[in-house]
């Protein structure tokens, strides 16, 4: 089956062009030109990816992003404008998986597209549990227990802290992280490892949080 693809975007000529480039290269793809329609969508029909322009008439991208994050996982794209930094990092804290800026290549967007539907994809590695101090993942339930308790976690911070447990005791640098937990390289004004890193230590109990270590100029380090 074609993987499916929701493209809300108001520019026509751009989405007239995404839509082209994915329906090429194999996707399903269904467009909207307002976030209303865009989230209507998503709560009625299965997608794979999710792209989502920032800018859009009835309801903004990260609204809409924000209400599709309340009843689904689905891997989120944001697209957002090149001097958009506060969109960037608001779409992030709605529960964006990752953002795209425009102008782009198209390359780039496919494999965004093609990253997030690995991501996806991807069955744990490993069936045994994973163990550090408090913090008890069950890759085969897909779930985090701290102290006994479940810890309600994205896709994306699950996948982020289950890395940052493998890789116990080793300092990972952002590229490093970008790439085993995103499934690409970095672009260099990409802080989307921070914004998740932030996510994750919020959802944390306070204590456990504390064995994310920032290494400064570096990246992260899970430590006892
Ligand atoms: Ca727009």
């Amino acid at each position: 089956m074609k993987p499916r693809i929701l493209l809300v975007e108001d520019e026509q000529s751009i989405a007239r062009f995404i839509d082209l480039e994915l329906q090429h290269e194999g996707f399903d793809v269904v467009h909207h030109s307002n976030g209303r329609l865009g989230l209507d969508s998503a709560k009625t029909e299965e997608f794979d990816v999710i792209l989502l322009d920032v800018m859009l008439p009835e309801l903004n991208g990260i609204e809409v992003c924000r209400r599709i994050r309340s009843f689904s996982n689905v891997p989120i794209l944001l697209i957002t404008a090149r001097d958009a930094v506060l969109d960037r990092v608001a779409g992030l804290d709605a529960g964006a998986d990752d953002y795209i800026i425009k102008p782009f290549a198209i390359e780039e967007l496919l494999a965004r597209v093609r990253a997030a539907l690995r991501r996806t994809a991807i069955e744990p590695k490993e069936e045994k549990k994973l163990i550090f101090k408090e913090i008890e993942i069950d890759p085969v339930a897909h779930v985090v227990f701290v102290n006994s308790q479940t810890v309600e976690l994205t896709k994306t911070e699950y996948d982020l802290l289950a890395y940052l447990v493998e890789q116990k005791n080793r300092v990972l640098s952002r590229d490093l992280i970008l790439e085993n937990v995103w499934g690409y390289l970095a672009d260099i004004e990409t802080n989307v490892v921070d914004v998740y890193i932030r996510h994750l230590r919020s959802k944390l109990p306070t204590q456990t949080a504390k064995y994310i270590e920032t290494v400064r100029g570096v990246g992260y380090v899970m430590r006892e």
